[in-house]
Parts: structure tokens; sequence; C-alpha cells
């Protein structure tokens, strides 16, 4: 006998219907002796449609209370799910994440898992029952309700399956992980596996299907994690360990995102403090900076460019006006038509040549690309988002994604 967790997404748990049938699944498992810890999301979009709410009143609501609004949804599925076990004649109970043990900290809206108390969990296992756990949710220091930050039920699941040492099943609406996303790239190669280093990579930089800390979390305590679909018996994708086994491929996956302001400041007089105070005013503002470039000194200027989150639009153009006081020669140019394209993969480490294999492609292509970066096993372009399907289509099928 064993314990399994297994996590259910918004799209699994969407109306009544979807959660009776992942209630088969769980059930099987029950059937088979197995303990079983259910994870589930909000239903459907209902967490967007209560940030929409909360934006009606104001663009920017009070975080604490904010996480007391989002955490009302995965509320709804767990209770709704646990009736559906019942019914069904399998004892349930459905827990928040308090309930269940999980102490968070940091900032509302973007709590960390600080600890875990699994004694409440295994009890109810104990006696017998299927618990059922809201996802994304916790408490901190001061009793006040949190949550993990968009997408983090991943997190809540690996994070009991790591303090229960027990196997974690990530179960969504696609076959598992892929090399491109499918529903951007249809032809697309499901992976059987995936190391976490490179998951961590590609969900960091934009691939949805897994929030980064869970497999940082999965990562840390060894835990491998299952993604797979939500229905039938489809071989899914593992995230564990590298091994010399795993395929061997330069580039693992590749992921874009659209959500990409980039920002240009000419003429900017060229000394070492007005470049601080540029970006220690952005900081101040708590805009999170993604890519910075800066041209060479020229008659004692530089243009200075730096990519951020659409989402900042609004407290990036009242730092750039604040700026313009102070540094009068400035010009700003603000765009975002922009899509970061990032490839990843481990194979980049012991092998040379991928940017400049990329850049080819791009020029091949005629597809002109802004900035670039790297880290260890990635390298991101941004470029102009008419031109993003075309690079998606090539690159993926240069590196066989
Ligand atoms: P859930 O509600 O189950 O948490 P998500 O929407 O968060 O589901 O994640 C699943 C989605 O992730 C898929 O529908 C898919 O479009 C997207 N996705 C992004 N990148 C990938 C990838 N590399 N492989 C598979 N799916 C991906
Ligand atoms: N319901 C939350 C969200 O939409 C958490 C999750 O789905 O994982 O972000
Ligand atoms: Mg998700």
């Amino acid at each position: 006998m064993a314990i399994i967790v297994q996590k259910y997404g918004g799209t699994s748990v969407g109306s009544i219907d979807k959660m009776k049938e992942i209630a088969k699944r769980v059930i099987d498992q029950r059937d088979k002796g197995n303990d079983v810890v259910v994870v589930v999301s909000a239903m459907g979009k209902s967490t967007d449609r209560l940030v929409e709410m909360a934006k009606e009143i104001s663009q920017n609501p009070c975080k604490r209370e904010l996480d007391m609004l989002l955490s009302t949804g995965e509320q709804v599925s767990i209770s709704l799910l646990s009736m559906i076990f019942k019914e069904q004649g399998y004892d349930s109970i459905s827990l928040t994440g308090f309930q269940a043990g999980i102490k968070t900290e940091g900032l509302h809206t973007k709590n960390r898992v600080a600890e875990i108390n699994i004694d409440i969990i295994e009890k109810h296992l104990t006696e017998g029952k299927i618990v059922v756990v809201a996802g994304f949710q916790g408490m901190n220091e001061n009793g006040d309700i949190t949550t993990l930050g968009r997408g983090g039920s991943d997190t809540t699941a690996v994070a009991l399956a790591a303090k229960l040492n027990c196997t974690c099943e990530i179960y969504t609406d696609v076959e598992g992980i892929y090399g491109v996303d499918p529903r951007v790239y249809p032809n697309a190669k499901k992976l059987d596996y995936i190391s976490y280093e490179e998951m961590m990579e590609l969900s960091s930089l934009g691939a949805g299907v897994m929030e980064t800390r869970a497999v940082e979390i999965g990562f840390k305590y060894d835990i491998p994690i299952y993604v797979a679909l939500n229905k039938g018996n489809i071989k899914g994708t593992y995230i564990k360990e590298y091994d010399e086994n795993m395929e061997q491929k330069v580039i693992t996956g590749l992921t874009s995102t659209d959500d990409v302001l980039m920002i240009t400041i000419n003429n900017v007089l060229y000394n070492s403090k007005n470049i601080a105070t540029i970006f220690d005013r952005l900081s101040q503002s708590n805009v999170n900076v993604d890519m910075i470039s800066q041209t060479a000194p020229k008659d004692g200027y530089v243009n200075v460019s730096f990519t951020t989150s659409r989402d900042d639009i609004g407290i990036v153009h009242n730092v750039i006006n604040e700026l313009k006081k102070e540094m009068e020669d400035i010009e700003i140019h603000v765009e975002s038509n922009i899509t970061k394209i990032s490839v990843v993969g481990i194979g980049m480490m012991n092998q040379s040549g991928v940017a400049a294999k990329v850049f080819k492609i791009f020029a091949d292509n005629d597809i002109e690309f802004k900035q670039v970066t790297t880290s260890e096993i990635s390298i991101s372009y941004t470029i102009d988002s008419r031109d993003k399907g075309k690079a998606i289509t090539i690159i993926a099928k240069e590196f066989d994604l």
C-alpha cells in the first residue's frame, strides 16, 4: 500500500461531470489499496474571474484581500469533489491549505511554502479517507490566508509529495511535456523524460505547464513528477534527475512569451550613476527587469534597453516620467509587440555554437532579433511578435522538438 499525491488543474475540475471523471481515477487507486491525497485547483478559469472582479474595484487591490478572494476558488472544488467521493461510498475529507498544515512565508500573492505539518493528512489517511486538499494556498505567521502565485497548485502537490515522501502525479489537459507547447506548435513531440533543471528553466521562461517552484521542490527533495493527461492511460512525461539514458539532444525544449514590454532609453549621459539611478528607480517600484542591454558610449551618451512584464506598463510609465524630469536629454521608446523565445537544453553545457545556429536561422529567414541573454542551459531572444510563428516553426524543425 502506497501513498500517491494526484493533482488536477482547472480544466480537469471545470464542471461537475469532469470532477466525476477524475473521481473515477482516484477511486481506481483507492480500490487498488493505495492512499490518495488529491490536490485540486479552482474550477476552470474561475481564478481569472476573481482577479477581474478585484480589478473592477482597483487596478492595484490590497494583496491581503486578493489572497482572501483568490483562495475561495479552490475551496469550491475541494468541497464538491469530496462530496462526489462520499456520494460514491468512499470516505473523504476536504481540507483548505491551512487545515492541511501548510504554513507559508513571503509576500501576499507570491507566498512560499515554509513548512508543512503533515500529521493532519496522515491521520485522515490512516482513517481510510481520500484527502482532498486545496491547491495554491496556505496561511502565514499572522494567521492570514495566502496564495502561492498563479499556477501554485502544482507547488502544493509537489510539496505534499515531498513531505509524504511519495509519488507525485500531475494530471492536466495535455498528454505530457512537449518540446514546444503543443497549442502553439501542434507538431511538437512529447518527451518521455525531462530533467528537473531543464523543466525549471523552461517553466521560469514561460512554459506554463508546470509551476517553476513545484519543479524546484521536486529537484530539492528528489521527487519525480509525472505529468500526464487527465483521462485514459496515455503515457506522460517524467520530470526527474538527469541521467545519461535520457535522449541526448542539444536543445530539449523551446518556450515563448508574449508578455514582454521592451523599453529603450536613448541619449543617457554616460556615467555609471545615471545607469544605476534608472535601475534603482525601477527596482524601488517593484518592476521586475528581465533582459538588459546597453550600447557602447558615443559622444558621451549610451542607449539602454530593458525588458519587463507587460503587466508593469503603468508603473514603468510612472518611473520613466519621473526620470525624464531629471535626465532632460533622454528619449524613451516603449514597445509592446515583443515576443521572447527561449531554447533550453542541458546539452548546451558541452556543446558550443547553439546561439550561432539560431542567429543563422534568424538571418536566413529575415527575422530580426532585438536582445539576447544566455544562461548555462538556455538562450533567449526577443523578436517582433509578428515573426513568432515563423521563428518557432523553424527552430522546432531544426532542433527536432
Ligand atoms: P492546469 O490547469 O492543469 O494546471 P495549465 O494550463 O496550467 O493546466 O498547463 C497546461 C497547459 O500548459 C497546456 O494546455 C499547454 O498549452 C501548456 N504548455 C506550455 N508549454 C508546454 C509544454 N512544453 N508541454 C506541454 N504543455 C505546455
Ligand atoms: N487557481 C490558481 C490559478 O489559476 C492555482 C492553479 O491553478 O494552480 O493560478
Ligand atoms: Mg497549471
